[in-house]
């Protein structure tokens, strides 16, 4: 049977994008449905933008560190206009590069929302496509715990768009995005208050990562609250909003900002009209080469739920293309040592196993991590001090894991990454010449065991 499309993909995000160039690319008649903005989460309301404020936030350590250096500077004034106007700007730019991207790639470009019909069918606000394969990569969208009040806070999605910086704000969560956005409306002048249920932050990152940001993170004057977790949302008379804890405790706030996860985007996908099964937790299920239930059908990305980053997304896509139209050059997607930063002020880089999965995983590890004060610093009064810690197994010497939290983490764990993925031992990091002076050489300098 002849279709319209060999591959009608669905959501223009970071991995659609990616499997529908690369299609078409590979010569197959490819059309991408997006229903809200060219380049999805990443590009429109997650990583690009969050990384434009995160640079505007850390200004403010610019100029705090100025004197030092011999800079008299008047006092300084931000505007949350001018910085959200700029951003969108530069948005906008890059959804017209990815416009061009899948046009000039051949791909047939299709705004409106796709439901799946059947098995090789797809409607788009009424008009029916046939195809051979269809690609769901829809992404995901913010979870708000169903709390009275919960229409009151707002989440990343909104945060990107507010009018005005909030005066006071309470950002509720422990992951990536609460961690990040505390940075932000901190950095940019907010009271700010982060609340997470449990005892410490970031839960699956190296024990040592998390006391050290907790630490760097009070120094700053960030009111962190762990333990708390709000039951109920009430708009005062004079508009602002307080939050009533679990434990009786009362917040007041301007902003109350929602980092709790995110679900699979499945709104009105048509999943019933298709074999397509979900996983235990709502994720899209597949195989190891992204196939779900439905034969036709497949899904990568957030919705499928394995590793929400933009640069997973991509290789997956990637994956995807080439298995249907270029199998000679299939590679399955390695899941192992995916660095990752987190952009929280001081960031946070990270590759391979944490201390504590290391030790579960039943390796004898040797821990070697170190404490100081960045020479940059050292002009000035900030206190802050860099943690770089090693994972390594005391059997085979191999570096298990590198964790960092300080200036250009994410910047300097994407080489690290590398090493590791070479399979790089602690003598082949200690032989490594150092590039000094930088922080980064405690990487390749760090010589005594600590634990
Ligand atoms: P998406 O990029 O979400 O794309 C899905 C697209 O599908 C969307 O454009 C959506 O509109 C469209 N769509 C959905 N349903 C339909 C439908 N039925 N019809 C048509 N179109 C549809 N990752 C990093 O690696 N680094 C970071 O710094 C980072 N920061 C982030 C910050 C925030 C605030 C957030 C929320 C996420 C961040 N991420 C980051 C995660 C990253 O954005 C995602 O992992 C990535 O975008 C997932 O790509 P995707 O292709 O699966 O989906
Ligand atoms: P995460 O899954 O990272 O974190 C969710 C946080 O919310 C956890 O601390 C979790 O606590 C807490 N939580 C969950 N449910 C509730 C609840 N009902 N009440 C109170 N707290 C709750 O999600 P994010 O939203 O931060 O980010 C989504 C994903 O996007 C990330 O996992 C990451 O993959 C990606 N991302 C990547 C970034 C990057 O690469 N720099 C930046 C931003 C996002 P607990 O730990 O106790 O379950």
């Amino acid at each position: 049977m002849a279709y319209d499309f060999d591959l009608f993909v669905i959501g223009a995000g970071s991995g659609g994008v990616r499997a529908a160039r690369f299609a078409a690319g590979f010569g197959a008649k490819v059309a991408v449905a997006e229903s809200r903005y060219l380049g999805g989460t990443c590009v429109n309301v997650g990583c690009v933008p969050k990384k434009l404020l995160v640079y505007g936030a850390h200004v403010a350590d610019e100029l705090e560190q100025a004197a030092g250096f011999g800079w008299t500077l008047e006092e300084g004034h931000f505007d949350w206009g001018t910085l959200i106007a700029n951003k969108n700007r530069e948005i906008e730019r890059l959804n017209g590069i990815y416009r061009n991207l899948l046009v000039n790639s051949g791909v047939t470009l299709l705004q409106g929302h796709a439901r799946i019909t059947g098995a090789n069918e797809v409607d788009v606000d009424g008009q029916r496509y046939s195809a051979a394969n269809i690609l769901i990569a829809t992404g995901g969208w913010p979870q708000v715990p169903d709390i009275p009040g919960k229409e009151l806070a707002i989440t990343s999605n909104e945060a990107f768009y507010l009018k005005a910086l909030p005066r006071r704000v309470l950002v509720v969560g422990g992951g990536y995005i609460a961690v990040e956005f505390a940075g932000i409306f901190q950095g940019l002048g907010a009271a700010t208050s982060l609340l997470y249920r449990g005892d410490l932050f970031l839960r699956g990152f190296d024990g040592s990562v998390r006391t050290h940001l907790k630490e760097e993170l009070e120094k700053r004057g960030l009111d962190l609250q762990f333990n708390a977790d709000i039951q109920r949302i009430d708009k005062l008379p004079d508009g602002s909003l307080k939050a009533t804890l679990k434990d009786g405790r009362e917040l007041v706030a301007d902003c109350v900002f929602y980092a709790t996860g995110r679900r699979p985007m499945l709104d009105n996908l048509g999943l019933e009209n298709t074999g397509v099964e979900l996983d235990e937790r709502g994720y899209i299920r597949v195989d190891e080469q992204y196939q779900t239930t439905a034969p036709s059908i497949l899904a990568i990305g957030d919705v499928i739920g394995r590793v929400q980053l933009t640069p997973v997304a991509l290789a997956e896509g990637m994956a995807v293309a080439r298995r249907l139209f270029k199998p000679e050059q299939y590679r399955p997607v390695d899941y192992q040592n995916i660095p990752t930063a987190v952009f929280s002020q001081p960031p946070i880089g990270t590759v391979g196993l944490t201390e504590e999965q290391a030790l579960e995983a039943g390796h004898k590890v040797q821990i070697f991590e170190s404490r100081f004060r960045a020479m940059k610093l050292t002009l000035t009064d900030i206190q802050e001090k860099t943690l770089m810690k090693l994972v390594v197994d005391a059997d085979t010497d191999k570096v298990l894991g590198c964790h960092m939290v300080g200036p250009d983490a994410g910047e300097i764990v994407q080489g690290l990454g590398i090493a590791l993925k070479a399979g790089a031992t602690k003598q082949q990091f200690d032989d490594t010449i150092g590039v000094h002076p930088t922080a980064a050489e405690e990487f390749v300098t760090m010589r005594t065991v600590t634990r």
